[in-house]
C-alpha cells in the first residue's frame, strides 16, 4: 500500500467512524442448501457463524459453491433450505436491497459515463439522501481511498487499482452492515493484486465491518482472512484461522489445498510396538516421536491399516544417506526461487493424489523446499530427512486427520 494511503487510513479514524452506521452484525448460516432448478446441489448443509467485524474468506476450487453461498447471503440467489440470519433477523425472504449489505464484484460494475464522484454517490442518490450528506460521505470515502484528485474523472481514465477503489468507495458510503466481495481482485495483475490485498485488509480492519470475501486463491485467503472457510463440492471442509488450517488440516482435501507447493501425501502402513509408532512408506520406516502416540488417541485403531502420511515441503531437509527417518530418490526437477530452492524427488513411496484441489502436485515425486545453498541437480540422487515432529496422519479411507 502507498505510504500516503496508509497514513490516510490511520489519520482518518474519525472520518471512518462517521462513515459507519450505528450497528454492525453477525451473519449466521444454518444448514443452508442450494439445489438449482436442474437438481444440482451446489451448496450442501452449509453452517457458518461470521462474527461482527470479522473478515471471513470463503475459498475453494472452481465450482465448489462459494459464489453461490455468497449470492445467497446477498439475496441474489434463493435459498433452497436452511436459515440465514443477519443479527437476530431471519432474512431468507428479504429483498437484496433490504438486507443492508454492499457487494463488490470482480467486474467493478462502474458506470462509464458517470464521473468517479457520481459512481460513488450512485447508491446514495438512489436512496434519495440529502445532497450535502451525499457530498460529505463521498468526500470522506474518496479521502480514505485516495481518490480525491480523481473525483471528476470518468472510470475509463483510471488504473485497474483505482477502479477497484471506486467500487470499494461505492460500497463503503452506503454504511452497510456487511461487505460481500466476490473475487474483487481477479482482474488485476499480480503485483497490483498483492497491493490491493493489503489495502482491502487494512480498510476492512479500520472500518471493522463484517466481511465475507470469496476467492479461489488460497494465498489470498490465507493472507486476508481472520478466518478461512474451505469448501469442496458444496461442502464446508474446515473453518479456522489461517494458522490452524495450515498446521492442523482436518482432512486430506484441506491439507492438499492449503499451502504451496502442496503437502506431500504418501500412502503408509502403521505399526505400534513397545509403545513406539512407526509408519512404513515404500520400503522406508519412519519412527514417530514418543509423544505422538499419547497425543493421537485414535492412532491405535489404525494398526495394520493404510494411512495417508502428510509432509509439508519445508519439513524435508537434505541429509546423509542412511540417516534415521530419511527417504531416498532421484532429483527430477529443480526450481530456484532465489531465497529457496524447490526440488522434486522421485521416490518409491506411493503418492496419494487429490483431485480437484487446483494445487501444484508432483507426479511420482515428493517436493521439498530447501535452502538456496543446495547443490542438488536433476538426475542426482538425494536423501531427504523427514521432520517427524511435523508429520500429519490421515485415515486413508475417509481422509480425516487421525487425532
Ligand atoms: P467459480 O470460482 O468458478 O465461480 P464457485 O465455487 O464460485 O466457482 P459457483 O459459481 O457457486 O462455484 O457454482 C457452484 C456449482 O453450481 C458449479 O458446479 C456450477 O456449475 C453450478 N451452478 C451455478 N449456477 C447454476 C445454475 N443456475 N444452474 C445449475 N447449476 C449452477
Amino acid at each position: 500500500m502507498g505510504r500516503s494511503l496508509q497514513r490516510n487510513l490511520r489519520n482518518s479514524f474519525h472520518g471512518v467512524l462517521s462513515l459507519m452506521g450505528d450497528y454492525m452484525a453477525n451473519i449466521t448460516l444454518q444448514n443452508i442448501d442450494k439445489v438449482y432448478d436442474n437438481g444440482f446441489r451446489a451448496v450442501d448443509q452449509l453452517s457458518l457463524e461470521i462474527q461482527d467485524g470479522e473478515f471471513l474468506v470463503l475459498v475453494g476450487p472452481s465450482g465448489c459453491g462459494k459464489s453461490t453461498a455468497l449470492r445467497m447471503i446477498a439475496g441474489l440467489e434463493a435459498i433452497s433450505s436452511g436459515d440465514l440470519l443477519i443479527g437476530d433477523l431471519r432474512v431468507n425472504d428479504l429483498e437484496p436491497k433490504d438486507r443492508d449489505i454492499a457487494m463488490v464484484f470482480q467486474s467493478y460494475a462502474l458506470y462509464p459515463h458517470l464521473s468517479v464522484r457520481d459512481n460513488i454517490a450512485f447508491p446514495l442518490k438512489l436512496r434519495k439522501l440529502p445532497k450535502d450528506e451525499i457530498k460529505r460521505r463521498v468526500d470522506e470515502a474518496a479521502r480514505i481511498l485516495e481518490l480525491t484528485d480523481n473525483l471528476d474523472r470518468k472510470p475509463g481514465r483510471l488504473s485497474g487499482g483505482q477502479r477497484q477503489r471506486v467500487a470499494m468507495g461505492r460500497a463503503i458510503v452506503r454504511q452497510p452492515q456487511a461487505f460481500l466481495m466476490d473475487e474483487p481482485l481477479s482482474n488485476l495483475d499480480a503485483k497490483l493484486r498483492v497491493q490491493m490485498r493489503a489495502e482491502i485488509s487494512r480498510l476492512q480492519h479500520t472500518l471493522n465491518v463484517t466481511t465475507v470475501y470469496v476467492t479461489h486463491d488460497q494465498i489470498e485467503a490465507m493472507t486476508m482472512g481472520d478466518r478461512v472457510a474451505v469448501m469442496s463440492k458444496g461442502v464446508l471442509q474446515q473453518i479456522d484461522t489461517p494458522e490452524e488450517l495450515y498446521n492442523n488440516p482436518q482432512n486430506t482435501f484441506v491439507a492438499a489445498f492449503i499451502g504451496s507447493p502442496q503437502m506431500n501425501l504418501l500412502s503408509g502402513a502403521l505399526s505400534i510396538a513397545n509403545g513406539m509408532a512407526t509408519v512404513t512408506l515404500g520400503g522406508v520406516t519412519l519412527t514417530l516421536p514418543p509423544r505422538y502416540l499419547a497425543e493421537h488417541r485414535d492412532l491405535a485403531g489404525f494398526i495394520g491399516k493404510e494411512v495417508v502420511v502428510g509432509v509439508r515441503p519445508e519439513h524435508l531437509t537434505e541429509c546423509a544417506d542412511g540417516d534415521l527417518n530419511s527417504i531416498n530418490g532421484e532429483v527430477d526437477i529443480r526450481e530456484s526461487l532465489g531465497s529457496e530452492v524447490i526440488v522434486y524427488v522421485k521416490v518409491q513411496a506411493k503418492q496419494v493424489h487429490m483431485s480437484n484441489t487446483e494445487n501444484t502436485s508432483a507426479d511420482g515425486a515428493i517436493v521439498a523446499k530447501l535452502g538456496p545453498s543446495t547443490k542438488l541437480r536433476p538426475g542426482q540422487s538425494a536423501t531427504l530427512a523427514i521432520n517427524v515432529d511435523n508429520l500429519h496422519l490421515f485415515d486413508a479411507e475417509s481422509g480425516f486427520a487421525i487425532r
